[in-house]
């Protein structure tokens, strides 16, 4: 076999007829990589680095994303130096799972096995989104056939990706699996392989090229693997009947959306078209996460396993002032406690389990969203003179901003209310040195309760050595002097908490926190201190 690099992250084609594609594309890999630094884990971090294993989560681009929290999920072997007591859920948190568990059932005639309870709105979930799941495997075969395409059957092992190298890489890897999470189908004679993502969200809204190209590459050059390998190799599978071994001439990905029930087909590639678009398109976003070095609190930290040592995250123990019992380390957020306060049930399964409701989001919602988009926009660009003097949307009755289209009513108040904040921008006049951070998150840490409160303000500038705190909200009824406005608003009541405990630095005797209130015919703006 033949070594390349591809942007960096290295692969091999593991089948013959596949490898002059790659060798075409790639470049032989330079040895002189291998003097470069080893990849160095956060403070905290101790184990085995030579393992690396990415699932194509590792090939989504997210903002939001802390680039050392991936670089260490990509290590199984891994772990905290000195770990936190973690104490498990007593119900069942992961939705997805649920559904998965049932389907094995169903695809495998696989015994159930015994897990923890699953709240009453799981168990319904779960029996519907199973049946509209197995609808929709049915009606895309019977469409596959039509065009007389071979039928696929459930495939129970899994699709690994390996390559082991004779010595360790510039990562300090001498070993790399990739994987990826969902249902396998092949056909009969191992042909056609196929991959169905469970996805949250709707149909409509598909995962990035790289994470495509990702999912593409485990389908076409996975090898047959036992399916358990938590924070260890995946074994191979040596026994199979022969099509298992088969490399296959296409690869179908499919999206099941677990919010509709819908299915759509994302990609139906050979295995030279999956090889090109893994090095074009996901090898570049692989490398990337897991040479991340990069600390970015968020609500990654959750699930990362250097959080206790982490020298970026803001510990602030008892930030609550309350006295509770430890449970599973979890986030809070203020739609969270929204949630938690409307009904208990809801915030568990829309918040932990995060199901959705198939409905069409409230029309000033929307609204909201949108100017919220239009404003993040402008105010990412930066100008001097911030919104002031700017136009408005070219035609106020209907306008988009970002991937966010509004129209009608809705439209043209938005659009007064996006010329009200002209008047009202912090940012005009606002000295070229001071810091400006636009839907930054802003995390602090409770080790005693192992909580992670998380916020995204809409705007964050410092001003004098102070940092202020913006939130920008969009309403149609005025304030009611006899509700406290921290009620009203519980995201000041958080933002209060969070700038006090000093988790955005700065001079607190100079910070402070604004609602901007944008009203359709005219804006309010309210000051408190911190
Ligand atoms: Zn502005």
């Amino acid at each position: 076999m033949t070594e390349y690099t591809v942007s960096g992250f290295l692969f091999v084609s593991p089948l013959a007829s596949c490898a002059g594609v790659v060798g075409a594309l790639t470049q032989p890999m330079d040895r002189s990589r291998d003097l470069m630094a080893d990849w160095l884990p956060p403070s905290g971090i101790v184990g085995n680095r030579s393992f690396v294993r990415t699932g194509t989560w590792a090939a989504r681009d997210d903002p939001r994303n802390c680039p050392a929290a991936g670089a260490v999920r990509a290590r199984p072997g891994v772990v905290a130096r000195s770990a936190s007591q973690r104490t498990k859920d007593p119900l069942q948190t992961f939705a997805l799972g649920s559904l998965m568990t049932a389907l094995d059932v169903v695809e495998y005639q696989r015994p159930r096995t015994r897990e923890r309870p699953a709240h009453d709105g799981l168990v319904t979930w779960t029996v519907a989104m199973t049946a509209r799941y197995l609808a929709a495997r049915q009606a895309d075969q019977a469409s596959q056939e039509a065009v007389g395409r071979q039928r696929t059957h459930a495939v129970e092992h899994v699709w690994v990706a390996r390559r082991e190298l004779p010595s360790a890489d510039h990562r300090g890897a001498t070993y790399y699996e990739q994987t990826c999470w969902g249902r396998r189908y092949a056909s009969l004679d191992g042909a056609i392989r196929e991959i169905w993502l469970l996805r949250p969200g709707t149909a409509a809204t598909p995962p990035g090229d790289a994470e495509l190209a990702a999912a593409a590459y485990v389908a076409a050059f996975g090898d047959p693997c036992a399916n358990d390998a938590f924070n260890r190799r995946h074994t191979p599978l040596a026994d199979l009947p022969p099509a298992h071994y088969t490399r296959p001439q296409q690869v179908r990905i499919v999206s099941f959306s677990c919010t509709d029930g819908s299915a759509v087909q994302l990609l139906d590639w050979d295995c030279e078209e999956a090889a090109r678009r893994y090095s074009a398109e996901a090898a570049p976003a692989l490398a990337r996460t897991v040479e991340g070095s990069d600390l970015a609190p968020g609500s990654d930290c959750v699930k990362c396993k250097a959080l206790v040592g982490c020298t970026a995250v803001h510990q602030s123990p008892g930030i609550l002032g309350i006295d509770a019992a430890r449970r599973p380390r979890r986030s809070l957020s203020v739609s969270d406690l929204r949630a938690y306060s409307a009904c208990p049930a809801r915030y568990h399964l829309t918040r932990q389990l995060k199901l959705r409701a198939d409905r069409q989001e409230k029309d000033a919602i929307r609204r909201g969203r949108a100017v919220d988009a239009w404003l993040n926009m402008r105010h990412g660009a930066r100008l001097a003179a911030g919104c002031r003097g700017l136009p408005g949307p070219d035609d106020p009755s209907q306008w988009s901003a970002g991937a966010l289209s509004i129209a009608g009513d809705e439209a043209r108040l938005g659009a007064r209310m996006l010329a009200q904040h002209a008047a009202l921008c912090p940012l005009d006049g606002l000295a070229e040195s001071e810091k400006v951070l636009v839907q930054r998150q802003v995390t602090a840490y409770d080790p005693e309760l192992d909580l992670l409160l998380v916020a995204t303000p809409d705007l964050l500038y410092t001003r004098a050595g102070g940092w202020i705190w913006r939130e920008t909200k969009t309403t149609t009824s005025y304030l009611w002097e006899g509700r406290p406005l921290l009620q009203q608003y519980p995201q000041l009541a958080l933002a209060v908490l969070l700038v006090a405990s000093g988790a955005l630095g700065g001079d607190l005797s100079r910070s402070r926190i604004e609602l901007e209130l944008l009203y359709p015919v005219e804006s309010r703006d309210v000051v408190y201190g911190s």
